[in-house]
C-alpha cells in the first residue's frame, strides 16, 4: 500500500548541518520526496502536534527546543512507508537507536533526536493536513518504481 508519511527534521538536525544527510537516507531507500518545506513552529502548532504529550513535564522543554530554529517538513512516500521511515529512525532516544539508523547514528539525546516520523498512517495523514495544504504536496512518477517495488 503506498503510503505518506510527515517527516520532521528537527532545529538540532539544520543546527549540526545534517539536513543533506538525513535527506538524503530517504531518498536512497527509494522513498520519494512529495514535499518539503522550511518553518517556524510556533506554540499553538506544538499544541496540537504533540498534543500526547501535553501532561508530561518536559513538554514545554520539547515545545522550546522545536521552536529554537525553523525546522524542515517532508512528505515523504512509498510503499508502506509509515513504517519504514520510522525504521530508518531509530527509537526515540539516541543512545539506545541502533548504528544505521538515523537517531542512532546522529544523535545522543532523546528530545535532540534529529528528526520526527509519523507513528500510524492514521496520524500521518492528520499531521500531513496539519503541516501541508495540499497544493504543496506533489503528486508525480518516480522514475525508479519499478525497479524498487518489482512485483512485492
Ligand atoms: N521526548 C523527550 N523526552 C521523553 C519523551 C519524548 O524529550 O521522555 C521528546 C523527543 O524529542 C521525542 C518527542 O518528545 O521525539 C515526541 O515524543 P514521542 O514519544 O512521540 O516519540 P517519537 O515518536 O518522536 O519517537
Amino acid at each position: 500500500m503506498i503510503e505518506r508519511t510527515l517527516v520532521i527534521l528537527k532545529p538540532s538536525a539544520l543546527q549540526r548541518g545534517l539536513v543533506g544527510e538525513v535527506t538524503h537516507r530517504f531518498e536512497r531507500k527509494g522513498l520519494r520526496l512529495a514535499g518539503m518545506k522550511m518553518m517556524q513552529l510556533t506554540d499553538h502548532l506544538l499544541d496540537e502536534h504533540y498534543a500526547h504529550l501535553i501532561n508530561k513535564p518536559f513538554f514545554q522543554r520539547v515545545k522550546d527546543s522545536m521552536m529554537a530554529a525553523p525546522v524542515i517538513a517532508c512528505c515523504i512516500e512509498g510503499v508502506d512507508a509509515v513504517q519504514t521511515v520510522r525504521t530508518l529512525a531509530g527509537p526515540t532516544n539516541g543512545r539506545l537507536a541502533a548504528p544505521g539508523t538515523i537517531r542512532g547514528d546522529y544523535s545522543m539525546s532523546v528530545q535532540e533526536n534529529i528528526i520526527h516520523t509519523s507513528d500510524s498512517p492514521e496520524n500521518a495523514a492528520v499531521e500531513l493536513t496539519r503541516f501541508f495544504k495540499p497544493e504543496e504536496m506533489f503528486a508525480y512518477k518516480q522514475v525508479a518504481f519499478d525497479y524498487l517495488y518489482a512485483t512485492d
